[in-house]
């Protein structure tokens, strides 16, 4: 399905973002497959919670996974479609015993950005239990990569570096009881809900990544990021490193933001914060200025 001029605000976590001059849902690998052959330049999205998109919009075409969501279970084996929600796939790996992937109960990822940013939280990652993933190389088609292949760091893979795309992941998982399963994911929300926002408040996770042995969240609490604001977005009063759009703030609200709390940071500690969040848009000279500064990735 494709649709044109598309509002994509209303897909990303932020809550925020402008019209996609065209917009892609295929509904199966073999569709999508053949929509990235024909739009060589589109960017893919799963279910944008690591994204801010801007509010002046993206003139160019965007792929959105979210309905490639096929699932099969063999054995401790699990193959997950693109799209498949992290929150689904843990309760399912639950539901059968399967322990490895509890820490996606906690947040709201698709399978293919998981894979894509290595996504992790609570001592785990997707590193740890991805056997394999189907690949889409503009040079060589479709391709299987190993895990050994996929050159997983923190949170980052290989995908980020060429130019590929995850069309399906596999992952291997260990036998549990359910109670331990239970456990550790009980563990995980609770912890969540003590520190983090949900998703009632529009956010998109941590914006900053975590610098080597150093933690971004206590940096910017030193600095005073937790009174900052700007137009209709603050940070978060229990956790400096996340942004909530409070109230209809736009891309350029929370752009600004991310350059006081890392200019201040900066200014103090002599460290760079490099964000975790990407940037789609690219309409607005400021806010392009604003991303290099900041170094965010535009995708
Ligand atoms: C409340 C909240 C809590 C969070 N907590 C955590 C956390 O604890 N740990 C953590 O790691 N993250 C966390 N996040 C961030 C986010 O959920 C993860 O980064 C997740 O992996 C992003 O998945 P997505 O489908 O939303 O990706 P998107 O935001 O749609 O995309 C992210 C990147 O992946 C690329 N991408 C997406 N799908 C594909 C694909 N199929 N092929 C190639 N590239 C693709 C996009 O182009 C983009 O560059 C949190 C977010 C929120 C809102």
């Amino acid at each position: 399905m494709q649709e044109n001029n598309f509002d994509i605000s209303k897909l990303t976590s932020f809550k925020v973002g402008g019209k996609v001059n065209r917009m892609y849902f295929p509904e199966s690998v073999d569709e999508f497959v053949q929509v990235l052959k024909s739009e060589p330049d589109a960017v893919v999205v799963g279910n944008l919670s690591n994204i801010l998109v801007s509010s002046y919009g993206f003139d160019g075409v965007v792929i959105c996974t979210k309905r490639i969501d096929g699932i099969n279970i063999d054995g401790n084996i699990i193959t997950a479609g693109a799209g498949v929600r992290g929150t689904k796939l843990s309760k399912l790996a639950a539901a059968n015993n399967l322990s490895g992937l509890e820490f996606m109960i906690a947040f709201p990822g698709s399978v293919g950005g998981e894979v894509y940013m290595n996504a992790g939280a609570h001592g785990q990652m997707v590193a740890d239990v991805l056997k394999s993933a189907k690949i889409y190389c503009p040079e060589r088609g479709v391709i299987t990569l190993t895990n050994e292949n996929m050159d997983f760091s923190y949170r980052t893979s290989v995908c980020q570096k060429k130019s590929y795309t995850i069309l399906e992941a596999q992952f291997e998982l260990k036998p549990d009881t359910s109670e331990n399963i239970q456990e550790k994911m009980n563990e995980n929300l609770s912890f969540r809900q003590n520190k983090q926002p949900s998703l009632t408040l529009p956010n998109c996770g941590s914006v900053f990544k975590n610098p080597e042995g150093n933690s971004a969240g206590r940096l910017l609490e030193s600095i005073g990021a937790k009174q900052m604001a700007v137009g209709g977005v603050h940070v978060f009063e229990k956790h400096a490193n996340f942004i909530i759009n409070e109230d209809n703030g736009t891309s350029y609200d929370i752009l600004t933001l991310m350059d006081k709390m890392s200019s201040a940071v900066e200014d103090k500690y002599g460290i760079k914060l490099i964000p975790e969040v990407k940037y789609l848009g690219g309409n607005n000279e400021k806010e392009v200025e604003l991303c290099r500064k900041l170094k965010i990735d535009m995708i």
